[in-house]
């Protein structure tokens, strides 16, 4: 952390605690070029981008669609529950991973078509024919053959 009196990118923890019931940490540093002292916070940066949707309006990223979305490609097929919820954690980690403050929602549609592809290609087939929206069954019979080659 640079110190904010000489621009040092030296300095020194005196002390460390846990403020607002756990939620933050706040550090007392030491700068060990000027010797001033200053604080510093943390906290869990947990904000998730808002979705871009394909009409150009924002969204809030919501979990339960998601999973609902994930859930209803996968009805009645032989996937855990808990093989759904790893996915949908992989999701939500590449979305809290990256640095944009929008992402588009199209994006979160190619992760869940890999994560699709990788549970059950028949949940796969289910997903990308009402998500890439076929344009005629040429395009979806191109898809399943890709899928027969591997
Ligand atoms: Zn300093």
């Amino acid at each position: 952390m640079r110190c904010p009196f000489c621009q040092s990118d030296d300095t020194k923890v005196l002390d460390t605690r846990l403020i607002d019931d756990g939620s933050q940490v706040r550090r007392r540093r030491e700068c060990t070029s000027c010797g001033e002292r200053y604080s510093t916070r943390e906290m869990v940066d947990l904000n998730l981008p808002r979705l871009i949707k394909s009409d150009d309006s924002r969204e809030t990223f919501n979990e339960e669609k998601l999973r609902s979305g994930l859930l209803k490609a996968l009805e009645k097929r032989p996937v855990k529950t808990s093989q759904i919820e790893t996915s949908l954690q992989r999701i939500k980690h590449k979305l809290m991973t990256r640095s944009e403050r929008e992402v588009p929602s199209s994006k979160i549609g190619e992760w869940v078509m890999e994560e699709l592809k990788a549970l059950d290609e028949v949940a796969y087939i289910r997903f990308a024919s009402v998500y890439r929206q076929f344009q005629d069954i040429e395009a979806f019979k191109n898809e399943i053959e890709k899928l027969m080659r591997k």
